[in-house]
């Protein structure tokens, strides 16, 4: 349950609509919100929706994926293995600042009279446009439309569309472009979520340079050595006559059109921003000529053709991507309205912080804040990378593919803990752990075992057979390495294969023995490595030697892997019938969350750690997520048992936790808990449920949202490679319907309360499995299948 249930800001500051979010006031109040929530990114480059003159803002945030300065972690009381150096996202020079004067009074929102004020995130666009009418106190009525985009297409491009007509006068106005260098940083010494900041300054200035309508910067950070190089150039058009002048420092730079505006004359400016970036083998000068290699292009293609792109890359994404919902109209249909709105922008959000992550990771607040410093966690291999698999498997490649990269440092790690194989690091940037906090940081060694069940799913889906045996069946052999040498034989257990002092996905419960979740979660890393290594061995010979050759990979040890997984103790209650969280889980005291006051959540910030340690209560899905994850593994009685249990101690401290409660709801028949747990879900962060959007999106959370769409109300099940559905539309939703990408096929399913159409409109041939009955579809092919009503659930029948 959700016990600290705010929507603020109430989703209708929003107007409903499908495709766009738009602020029709300008609400000082929800700045920071809004900050957030008009964030424009592709992945690579991310601008927070902080306005083009600069203020006001609470968190003026550009950050480029990956891009970091490294710290030495300093612990009051260390020890052997705990991890050396902390890595931040960097906030880097800000180039989207376009600052007007009319009769040399600056424009700030604030105190402008506002005669139109509009601000829309388009998501079919790409864009986020803005209209003002400002009438300034001698009484000019100054029309300001601009529109801001970071290109999808092209990797390390940003443009601003940005005109200014004065209405009713003539008068004299400057336009100021910007890049200016030397932003804050966050640092939240409260909020242990917040990055810390910096003490030392984390830029040196490099070259630097004006020329024409052309500036260039470039800085090189001090501890980690990266590079980068941020220009911008500009287009004019206008009749009214103007100068232009432009300087450039070392932090700063500035091109400034003084225009004499004539009453009714546009003055259009096209701004073009360039980002490129080394981890440190480039120069900073090869860095400003890829920028102006950047620039010329974009200055030659323009910027209609350039919004064109965005628009076609968009379509292409919602062609793949997109869930269609429709409200009842014998009902209410305006929570359908505000579900679908958020749902769409929750995705547009995953795509803008992964689409051209190319060579990184996805941090858990993407590119719209510096939150979690930046950091890469499980939350893109178990909450985002499904919907990737499904909807832009070259992106899901590319995630996997990164992973990979960091095995080195992975072997590295589980030396430095005394193990054997890889240990992947429980949060990063560069692959080192960077996780200071071992107890709910390092112990998370189930991360290993949710980026090799991400990888499953993926080879499944995709049957891209090239990636599991290269890069995948490397990364399984030295997992399934770490859980063998982790765990043992415990004698106290009869002989089962244990795995002690570790901590699982619930941050409120540490450091335990046979987490279940973990266990199972190993169990299974250890069998699909040993059924690769086996498969590879007997059919693919030559890829199996390559695999030995990079692994060492003794002949036997598949079947210690396989011995380990069959031995896997896990943890259950005979009493209770249920799965225990762990060894001791049970015989802790149960928290009262009813007798907790609101305002003391989230926990984590208002009680000291060992005190949420010693009770039953928990941050987040564990025993609830595994249930999920592999449900072919539980039965449905332990289902229902373990979800009654689980569901009133989980305070929904993270939002990770909202969307797996909605889509085990739906699978047992409790539709009003999966419709409640669905909404907290899908309006995360556009409401603002955990009021802390301001710092960033919750990205696992918008990965969950489209499961609960796809794996609740579809019913959507894959174990095995396996698609099956078992649909359970809310009743609040007349249809629903969506698109998968099937090994390269492309299966439509539209369902309603009533029936539900499979079409498969790519491809050849594909099964699919609707309630329990077998369906082979051909290309063009519909079949239409009616749902059987769903289950009663236990308690409730007649
Ligand atoms: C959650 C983790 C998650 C992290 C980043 C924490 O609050 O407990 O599971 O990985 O946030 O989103």
């Amino acid at each position: 349950m959700i016990r600290h249930e705010t929507l603020n800001p109430p989703p209708h500051i929003y107007p409903i609509n499908p495709w766009k979010i738009i602020e029709t006031a300008f609400y000082p109040r929800f700045l920071a919100q809004t900050e957030t929530i008009f964030s424009v990114g592709n992945g690579y480059l991310g601008f927070r929706g902080n306005f083009e003159e600069g203020r006001p803002t609470v968190q003026n945030g550009t950050f480029i994926n990956g891009f970091h300065e490294t710290w030495p972690i300093v612990y009051g009381e260390t020890a052997f293995g705990f991890a050396q150096t902390g890595q931040t996202m960097l906030n880097v020079p800000d180039a989207k600042v376009i600052k007007l004067y009319v009769d040399d009074e600056p424009f700030y929102l604030p105190t402008a009279m506002l005669q139109i004020y509009e601000r829309t995130l388009d998501m079919q666009s790409g864009t986020l446009d803005r209209e003002v009418l400002w009438e300034t106190p001698s009484g000019k009525r100054v029309l300001i439309e601009s529109r801001r985009l970071v290109s999808l297409s092209q990797r390390h491009l940003a443009a601003i569309s940005f005109q200014v007509t004065v209405l009713n006068d003539h008068a004299p106005v400057v336009i100021c472009s910007e890049i200016v260098g030397d932003q804050p940083n966050q640092s939240g010494d409260k909020d242990p979520r917040q990055s810390k900041g910096f003490i030392h300054n984390p830029w040196i200035t490099e070259h630097h340079y004006g020329r024409k309508n052309r500036l260039m910067l470039s800085h090189r950070v001090k501890n980690s050595g990266m590079v980068l190089a941020c220009g911008s150039d500009h287009h004019i058009e206008t009749e009214c006559e103007y100068n232009r002048s432009s300087s450039c420092d070392g932090d700063y730079g500035k091109v400034e059109f003084s225009v004499d505006a004539r009453m009714g004359k546009p003055i259009q400016i096209f701004k073009y921003i360039a980002y490129h970036t080394s981890r440190g083998g480039a120069s900073p000068l090869e860095l400003c000529e890829r920028c102006e290699r950047t620039l010329d292009r974009a200055l030659k293609l323009g910027y209609p053709p350039l919004v064109k792109e965005q628009r076609d890359y968009l379509d292409d994404f919602w062609q793949r991507a997109d869930i269609e919902i429709e409200g009842d109209p014998e009902k209410n249909t305006r929570p359908a309205g505000e579900m679908q709105q958020a749902l769409r922008w929750n995705l547009f959000q995953i795509l803008q912080a992964c689409a051209r992550a190319e060579g990184t990771g996805i941090p858990a607040k993407g590119l719209t804040g510096q939150t979690y410093e930046g950091h890469y966690f499980w939350d893109t291999e178990i909450y985002v990378l499904p919907f990737l698999t499904y909807t832009a498997p070259r992106i899901a490649r590319n995630l996997l593919r990164f992973r990979h990269s960091m095995l080195d440092r992975a072997r590295e790690r589980a030396k430095e803990v005394n193990q054997v194989g890889a240990l992947f690091p429980w949060r990063t940037i560069n692959g080192e752990e960077a996780s200071a906090y071992y107890a709910a940081g390092t112990a998370q060694y189930h991360i290993n075992a949710d980026i090799m069940f991400a990888l499953r799913k993926y080879a499944e889906i995709t049957d891209d057979k090239a990636l599991l045996f290269n890069e995948g069946a490397e990364m399984l052999v030295e997992t399934a390495r770490m859980w063998l040498d982790l765990g043992f034989y415990s004698k106290r257990q009869g002989g089962c294969f244990c795995i002690h002092s570790v901590t699982g996905p619930d941050e409120y419960t540490t450091v335990v023995n046979n987490n279940a979740y973990t266990n199972l979660m190993a169990r299974e890393n250890l069998w699909h490595a040993a059924q690769t290594v086996q498969f590879m061995r007997e059919n693919f010979a030559e890829h199996y030697a390559n695999l030995v050759h990079r692994t060492g990979l003794a002949e036997e040890e598949d079947q210690h892997w396989q011995e380990a997984a069959d031995r896997m103790f896990i943890p259950y209650d005979e009493e209770l019938c249920i799965h225990p969280q762990d060894d001791s889980f049970l015989d802790r005291e149960v928290w009262d969350l009813k007798q907790t006051p609101k305002s003391r959540f989230p926990l984590l910030l208002y009680y000291h750690p060992l005190v949420i340690y010693r009770h039953q209560v928990i941050k987040q899905a564990d025993v609830v997520l595994a249930m999920f994850l592999l449900g072919d593994e539980f039965t449905r009685e332990q289902k229902h048992r373990n979800f009654d249990y689980y569901d009133p101690l989980t305070t929904g401290d993270s939002s990770l936790s909202a969307c797996i409660q909605a889509i085990v709801s739906a699978e047992i028949g409790d539709e009003e808990k999966a419709i409640k747990y669905a909404r907290y879900a899908v309006l995360m962060d556009l409401a603002d449920v955990g009021g802390n959007v301001k710092d960033g999106c919750h990205i696992a959370s918008m990965g969950g949202t489209w499961m609960v769409a796809v794996y609740g109300f579809a019913g959507l099940r894959d174990f095995g490679g396996n698609i099956s559905f078992d649909p359970r539309l809310p009743d609040m939703l007349k249809s629903m319907r969506f698109a998968l990408t099937l090994r390269g096929q492309r299966l439509e399913v539209k369902m309603t309360r009533e029936k539900t159409h499979y079409t498969l409109s790519g491809g050849d041939r594909l099964q699919v499995t609707h309630q329990g009955e077998e369906l082979t579809l051909s290309v063009g092919e519909t079949i239409e299948c009616p749902n059987r009503p769903p289950p009663i659930p236990e308690g409730h029948e007649k």
